[in-house]
């Protein structure tokens, strides 16, 4: 009996999620984007009557609804956001609803669009985000979809899934859309759009549509992109297994945001210019039908497909540039963390999704630098085994960091609770340092002693060391697990220098001068200040705008390195700093070049100040925009709204001399 019953509970864990109860959506949609009219309706099918809430924005009007084929009532929707349309029991509802759409504001920023998200559109666009209530949501529950588009002739527009259907008639446009998989949503676009597309035979013997849907003005871009597209899936279907959808496609929009969803990913028209975005944010999309939209994160326990994309993207495309470029891909993100204030940190499990930088830093960057170790740890071939494998057993399933960890321990034979535990669920980072270090001759050669030290509870962790000895430089891996262990390590030749961990690979609080500041540590600061050196209105006003954008959630109070923006004309600056006896304009800006120079510097105090140079007003009001952009960079040369140049103060790496009398 007992036996029958763990039986079954196996049986039940094992079917997939779309077996059981993930309603689904019939829906036909016509919309008239210069009136900003949408008119829908849907037909839901559950698998057994059971309680169901939809979910429909207050904006629109229930023209019609009926229950299991019964005419049902319709409640008086709230002036605002949500109305809850709550069914005691419902196995198929037939629902018709209709209303006005928000006109499409193209002056909204990414932050902006994902705050107020709601249902737009216009002859330029038409963007409908799932979770806006412009579709009836089931309430909690993953859905299912069967989707019918309608449109004026002239645009064309998409969902997520398979492209069924496609034909212009009678001056309209319609499609006709397939998602079988559990979705966490429904997103519809549509715009004047030209498509491109390419029939592509993958890696792995299927057949993948790809598309772009551009607005005219980039139309010129859609075979460069079809290009990239092709080789990501040739790229990811190595390295983990099969595509699990029919299509991908890059759709433009008129607002300068990003957003990936299963099958596409919508970016801003001016996103999709600049020249970076294929071989970096494109790839990163590319890869989330894998991690996100084809192995879903249990939210609730952490979301580990950010730091897993970055992984096997960004930072996978840095790793294939050269040792330098990862290398300084793992240093930036070290300092990202070093300059973030300690009251923002949080566990990795807790991440759930971006919000604001802080949580990038950690839900983003910190996660990606997990796998990096963990690679490190059990070796390229068992990672990439554990990846396999995964994606084998939760493909189109919600997993947590659980399955993950327990697909690398299946990979590699390991034990790996506790590398996962340290990283995941405790705050903060190692702050390792080389205590002490002494050489000492032996009867063979040199016996080095290294003595590392670090702040209780101690991290377990296996440290990169660089030792220059008279024979050349070596560089083992010491393991260490106590605020203060001893390694000694027998050598031929004298040691001379011990370097801790040159290459960044292990991730740790870097110290002060490891970490020279970089512009988002002004950036995530709670207690900003700022000096406007010139009394000019003009210039008054536009210092304030740029504060505002620079300091994200400003009059936050935390525990945070104090910063102070200092703006003023160049010869004020120059003047300032002199008056305060500090470092002048450094070399690297010394010239005067553009009409504007921003630039860190760390004052003897611990703050850090952000000197903002001007050629006048209009040069200020023209960094309100870039210069939040430019977190990374340590200092930027402006010509109006352009960076002409940029850089990083360079780290000075934690070294110990073993012989510094003599040297
Ligand atoms: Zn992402």
């Amino acid at each position: 009996m007992i036996r029958l019953v763990s039986i079954f509970a196996a049986l039940l864990l094992a079917a997939p999620a779309a077996a059981r109860a993930v309603p689904a959506h019939d829906i036909s949609v016509r919309i008239d984007p210069q009136e900003r009219v949408l008119e829908g309706r849907d037909t839901i099918r559950l698998d057994s009557p059971r309680p169901v809430t939809l979910l429909l924005s207050a904006r629109f009007r229930v023209n019609s609804l009926s229950v299991d084929g019964r005419t049902a009532r319709v409640p008086e929707p709230p002036r605002e956001a949500l109305q809850r349309i709550v069914l005691r029991s419902a196995r198929r509802i037939d629902i018709r609803w209709s209303g006005a759409l928000v006109a499409l504001d193209r002056s909204l920023d990414h932050r902006d669009t994902l705050t107020y998200g709601a249902p737009a559109s216009g002859p330029e666009g038409t963007y409908l985000p799932a979770g806006s209530g412009w579709y009836p949501a089931v309430d909690g529950s993953l859905e299912r979809y069967r989707f019918a588009l309608d449109l004026p002739v002239g645009q064309r527009g998409l969902v997520a899934g398979r492209l069924v259907e496609e034909r212009e008639a009678g001056g309209r446009y319609r499609a006709r859309f397939d998602f079988p998989q559990p979705s966490e949503g429904i997103a519809l676009m549509a715009g004047p759009y030209r498509i491109e597309q390419r029939r592509l035979r993958t890696a792995a013997g299927s057949t993948v549509r790809l598309r772009t849907y551009f607005h005219p003005e980039i139309a010129e871009l859609a075979r460069g992109y079809l290009d990239s597209i092709a080789g990501y899936l040739d790229l990811y279907e190595r390295w983990i297994g099969a595509y699990p959808f029919s299509e991908f496609s890059v759709v433009s929009s008129p607002t300068p945001t990003g957003f990936g969803m299963p099958t596409l990913t919508y970016l801003g028209i001016d996103v999709l210019r600049l020249p970076f975005i294929r071989t970096t944010s494109l790839g990163h999309e590319v890869l989330h039908n894998w991690w996100g939209n084809g192995v879903y994160p249990d939210y609730a326990r952490g979301n580990w497909a950010e730091g897993l994309t970055t992984f096997m993207a960004d930072y996978a495309y840095r790793e294939r540039e050269g040792d330098q470029a990862a290398t300084a891909a793992r240093l930036a993100w070290l300092r990202d963390y070093a300059s973030m204030p300690p009251g923002d940190d949080a566990p990795l499990a807790r991440f759930t999704s971006r919000t604001h930088g802080a949580s990038q830093v950690v839900g983003y960057n910190k996660a990606a630098m997990v796998f990096f170790m963990l690679r490190e740890a059990i070796g390229a071939s068992a990672f990439d085994a554990g990846v396999r494998r995964f994606w084998r057993e939760q493909r189109f399933r919600v997993a947590s960091w659980d399955e993950l960890r327990s697909a690398f321990e299946r990979a590699s034979g390991r034990d790996l609770a506790s590398f996962f535990a340290q990283w995941l669920s405790r705050t903060g980072a190692p702050d390792l340092r080389i205590a002490n270090a002494r050489a000492v001759p032996t009867i063979t050669g040199w016996r080095l002693e290294v003595t590392l030290a670090q702040e209780a509870p101690a991290y377990v962790v296996s440290v990169p060391l660089a030792i220059q000895s008279s024979g050349g430089e070596i560089t083992p891996r010491v393991g260490i697990g106590g605020e203060r262990d001893t390694v000694a390590l027998e050598m031929p030749h004298e040691p001379l220098t011990v370097v801790l961990d040159p290459d960044f690979r292990v991730f740790r609080r870097l110290a002060a001068a490891e970490a020279p500041p970089i512009l988002r540590q002004a950036m995530l600061t709670g207690s900003p200040m700022m000096f406007a050196l010139s009394a000019e209105s003009g210039l008054q006003i536009a210092a304030q705008e740029l504060a505002a954008r620079l300091f994200e959630r400003s009059g936050a109070a935390r525990s945070a390195a104090p910063v102070t923006l200092v703006v003023g004309p160049h010869a004020d600056i120059d003047e300032w700093l002199a008056a305060g006896g500090m470092a002048q304009r450094p070399p690297a800006l010394a010239s005067g070049r553009g009409s504007a120079q921003v630039w860190t510097v760390r004052a003897g105090d611990g703050r850090t100040n952000v000197m903002v140079s001007v050629r006048d007003a209009p040069s200020l009001a023209a960094l309100a925009r870039p210069l939040p952009h430019y977190g990374q960079q340590s200092w930027i040369v402006f010509e109006g709204a352009r960076a002409i140049e940029r850089g990083v103060w360079p780290a000075q790496p934690q070294v110990w001399e073993l012989r510094p009398a003599a040297r």
